[in-house]
């Protein structure tokens, strides 16, 4: 049984802290679902379909990440495409109550287990509600957003 996990999130933008995720999610499942939610009660930066493509620009090429925009509840969309884990990032003890009460929350109604991988000291900083201040006082921040591996980065990761 193949074993997918969904990553979800808002991704507006989706940022370095975010890849990273990603990045050290893959060793522990063969499929990882990047599910960008879209709440029409909350005003976004970006439009649903162009984070959806800014992300799947970033792994093309990649069949282990897919890429989906989703609007119901996570453990529903998780079951839609198969899943049988949440993928999520702890930066702080506000996301660690946070997770905490959706993950129990989570694993009640479904048995989907929730997988919490604690960020990199250097990203714990880096959110996407910072990204978009900077953004809007026209503040370079390419920084904080993941950029393509090359080819040759790539195969000297192998
Ligand atoms: P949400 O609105 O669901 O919190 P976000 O897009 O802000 O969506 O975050 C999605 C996931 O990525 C969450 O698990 C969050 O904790 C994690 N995350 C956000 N920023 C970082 C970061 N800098 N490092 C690691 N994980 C992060």
């Amino acid at each position: 049984m193949k074993k997918i996990a969904v990553f979800p999130g808002s991704f507006d933008p989706f940022t370095v802290g975010h890849a990273s995720i990603v990045e050290r999610g893959l060793p522990l499942f063969d499929e990882i679902v990047i599910g960008v939610g879209v709440n029409e009660r909350k005003r976004s930066f970006y439009s649903p379909e162009e984070r959806v493509r800014a992300i799947e620009e970033l792994y093309a090429g990649d069949s282990r990440i897919r890429v989906v925009s989703y609007k119901d509840l996570t453990i529903d969309f998780a079951r839609r495409v198969g899943a049988r884990f949440i993928l999520r990032g702890l930066r702080s003890v506000k996301d660690f109550e946070y997770e905490r009460d959706i993950a129990n929350m989570n694993q009640r109604l479904s048995g989907v287990e929730t997988v919490l991988l604690f960020t990199e000291p250097h990203f714990s900083s880096i959110s996407s509600s910072v990204v978009r201040e900077l953004m809007a006082f026209g503040k370079d921040v390419t920084d904080f957003l993941p950029r393509r591996k090359s080819r040759r980065e790539e195969a000297t990761e192998e």
